[in-house]
């Protein structure tokens, strides 16, 4: 039987940050990974958010295709699925450090990053076994995890095992640490991998001009257009749990519709996209902080554990941060001579302190604002004419002060619905904040005074 200091199961983004961490840390390290190579199985695109380049130096060496995604959109459109509202946005000065003012995230193929890390863990000095599938644990008589057990029967000994194996985790249905999913803990997205050249892309789009687009309408939940080195996905999701519910039942059905719109077509046609591959995966997406994330001699990190965001669903970050806290605390315990659960608590002090228990602290107020408002389709056939009303004011139908008059009755006619979008949405999400509330209103209504005191404003200068 083969002997480690740490076993790490699944070669994503977080299982190779474990890894690498724990050589570094001159742990004796073995990583397996089912597929052929790293990423073969990862869903097929993602996007890098800007904080890994600032966490992890080592990525900006990475020398693999990638897109910088400047630019948001959010697409509007009614029941015709027509365009009715769109909004773009760029990085903004409120970003801490350079590249969040830069850029909103790298897109890249898995295939590309998950190989360049876990080479990483390699180059580290970790094992990587490739090809194999972990099947089950072995436990003591006490129930501590001890090691793994692949599909060609080989036990594999550790004194701490990392489960990364994503977000089905079998590993940590072995362990025991965790039954199924609850039906708002999970999501299911599908996605179509289409192909387009680069140089089209830059023609038609513009080097400068990478944008990624979310397109909501009353006929279905939030689908994305994320682009990528060669082409682009578009994508959709939704709660299990909300599938049998009228939200999307059909989940080909709803992509084939949202591929077939008329915004979705023309972009196809334009950049002459030709549909690559599909994809289905299955996506923590917890309105709570995940409850079990260690046992004796385990350690779940990443989807593994559910630490992908509570908004929307990022998590090559938190499997990385995760990743990193679990070889540390790997390290430290082997060390001290104790990798019980009590030993082990200490990952779960660690991940709550990091940015991943910040993220959580308003998972339930974050999911909540998704479920209901993006991945609701009925909420944007009233959220869509009020938005196209916005700039109504500016019509040249009549005189503008009519506008005006007829734009401030259609809001007031939609007052219950804007109220409960605050009550229920909003202000949740406000007073987790900690947000200096009333100072705030106090000061805003100090200015509103003082500008009320100022002179008129003079049309054509004197002099
Ligand atoms: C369609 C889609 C789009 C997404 N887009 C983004 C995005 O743009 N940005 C972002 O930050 N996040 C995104 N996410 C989320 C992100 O992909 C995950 O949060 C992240 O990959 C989690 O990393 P991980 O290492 O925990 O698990 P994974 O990346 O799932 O890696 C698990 C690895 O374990 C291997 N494995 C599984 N079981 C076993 C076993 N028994 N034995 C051996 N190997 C095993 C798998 O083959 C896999 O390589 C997206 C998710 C989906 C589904």
């Amino acid at each position: 039987m083969s002997r480690y200091d740490v076993v790490v199961v699944g070669a994503g983004p977080g299982g190779s940050l474990a890894a690498k961490t724990a050589s570094e840390l001159g742990l004796k390290t073995v990583l397996f990974e089912r597929g052929k190579k790293p990423g073969d199985k990862s869903s097929s695109g993602c996007g890098l958010a800007p904080r890994i380049f600032r966490d992890f130096d080592f990525v900006r060496e990475m020398d693999i295709p990638g897109l910088k995604i400047k630019y948001q959109s959010l697409h509007m459109l009614d029941e015709n699925l027509e365009e009715r509202f769109m909004m773009r946005w760029s990085p903004s000065d409120l970003g801490e450090y350079a590249e969040a003012r830069e850029y909103f995230q790298v897109d890249v193929y898995r295939r590309d990053f998950d190989r360049f890390l876990a080479n990483l863990a390699s180059e580290a000095g970790a094992e990587l076994r490739t090809g194999t599938l972990v099947e089950d644990v072995l436990k003591d008589s006490e129930g501590r995890v001890r090691g793994v057990v692949t599909d060609q029967g080989e036990k594999v000994e550790g004194e701490v095992t990392i489960a990364a194996d994503g977000a089905v985790s079998l590993i940590s249905y072995k362990a025991g640490l965790r039954d199924k999913w609850k039906p708002d803990e999970i999501t299911l997205i599908v996605d179509c991998d289409f192909q387009a050249s680069k140089k089209r892309i830059d023609e038609i789009i513009g080097p400068e001009e990478y944008c990624n687009h979310v397109y909501v309408s009353p006929l279905f939940p939030a689908p994305y257009v994320a682009m990528m080195p060669e082409g682009f996905h578009v994508g959709y999701g939704q709660w299990i749990g909300r599938f049998a519910s009228g939200y999307g039942e059909r989940p080909y059905e709803y992509l084939r519709r949202v591929i077939s719109s008329k915004p979705l077509k023309r972009f196809i046609d334009r950049l002459d996209a030709k549909p690559r591959e599909f994809h289905a995966h299955l996506l923590p997406w917890m309105p709570r902080l995940p409850a079990h994330t260690y046992g004796g001699g385990i350690m779940l990190v990443g989807d593994a554990a559910g630490f992908a965001c509570p908004l929307e669903a990022e998590g090559i970050h938190y499997a990385m941060v995760s990743g990193k806290i679990a070889a540390e605390v790997a390290a430290e315990t082997i060390s001290s001579g104790d990798t019980s659960a009590d030993g082990l608590k200490l990952y779960e002090e660690r991940w709550k302190k990091s940015v991943i228990g910040e993220e959580f602290s308003a998972a339930k107020e974050w999911a909540e604002l998704w479920a209901g408002i993006f991945f609701d389709p009925k909420q944007w056939s009233i959220i869509t004419p009020l938005a196209n009303n916005i700039m109504f004011w500016a019509s040249w139908s009549n005189p503008h002060i009519k506008n005006l008059q007829r734009q401030i009755s259609k809001y007031k006619e939609n007052a219950p619905f804007l109220l409960e979008f605050v009550k229920s949405y909003l202000y949740p999400l406000l007073r987790k904040s900690n947000f200096p509330l009333f100072r705030s209103l106090l000061k805003l209504g100090w200015m509103w005074l003082r500008t009320k005191k100022r002179k008129g404003i003079e049309l054509i200068p004197e002099g």
